[in-house]
């Protein structure tokens, strides 16, 4: 479904993603951890050309994008195959809620504005918003702003939903809602990437756990593997917060 093979990312002479090797299965949900500044939000934003490999190949749903010879067209595909949930939301503000979901499907997807409006709907019911649909963000709280920063993703039916610390930016008290929401989707069988600082989140929901340290893939395995018997030092000092 995913595959990258040797991505690798520079910013100026600072060599941020070392060489990257990712597989990623259709309906597996992959968390990624690590300490800041290790490169998780650049790898993310390699998968869907945000920001630049230098090197490597990113592959999604079959079609192939090496960074040496990207054209246009395909990092517009790349984009269409993503769906991508930020810390910050990145909410349209003077947008209503239904209007931030239905602006992909209209201008992306080119679908006709009655069934952009339904199918939006839909997806605002799914992350529990059907009630909100005229408000605009500054009317909303920061979990209900993220939830339709998640519907926004999902209207697109990417291939892979990438998620970007989706609760860093919230009040502990709104963390729990929009994890319950990610939670949700998983169970629907998307496939997911999700860069978290919830190490207990991550552990419950995952298939598989990377820890990346200093722009490489330092160790992954299931929850089970990586939480209880780690193989490598950092990975264990890194997680033992989570037990
Ligand atoms: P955090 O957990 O704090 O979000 P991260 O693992 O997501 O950290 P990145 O944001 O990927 O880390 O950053 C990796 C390194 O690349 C950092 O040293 C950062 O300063 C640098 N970096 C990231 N984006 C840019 C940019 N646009 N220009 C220059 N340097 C950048
Ligand atoms: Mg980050």
């Amino acid at each position: 479904m995913i595959k990258l093979e040797n991505v690798h990312k520079y910013f100026e002479r600072q060599h941020v993603l070392k060489g990257i090797d990712l597989n990623v299965q259709k309906g597996e949900v992959v968390s990624i951890l690590g300490p800041s500044g290790s490169g998780k939000s650049t790898l993310l934003r390699c998968i869907n050309y945000l920001e630049k490999p230098n090197r490597g190949i990113v592959e999604i749903g079959g079609k192939r994008v090496d960074a040496q010879s990207a054209k246009k067209a395909d990092i517009v595909s790349l984009r269409n195959s993503t769906g991508m949930v930020f810390q910050q939301y990145n909410l349209f503000k003077n947008f209503t809620v239904l209007q931030n979901v239905m602006i992909g499907l209209t201008s992306v997807k080119r679908i006709h504005k009655a069934e952009a409006k339904k199918q939006s709907i839909e997806i605002l019911e799914r992350v529990g918003l059907a009630n909100r649909l005229d408000h605009y963000p500054a009317q909303l709280s920061g979990g209900q702003q993220q939830r339709v920063g998640i519907a926004r993703a999902l209207a697109l039916d990417p291939e892979v939903l990438l998620f970007d610390e989706p609760t860093s930016s919230l009040d502990p008290e709104l963390v729990d809602e929009v994890l319950a929401t990610i939670r949700k989707v998983a169970d629907e069988g998307n496939t997911m990437l999700i860069v978290t600082h919830e190490l207990q989140f991550a552990r419950a929901i995952s298939d598989r756990v990377i820890f990346m340290e200093d722009g490489k893939i330092v160790e992954e395995g299931t929850p089970e593997q990586l939480f209880n018997h780690p193989k490598v030092e950092r990975t264990k000092q890194f997680l033992s917060r989570a037990n």
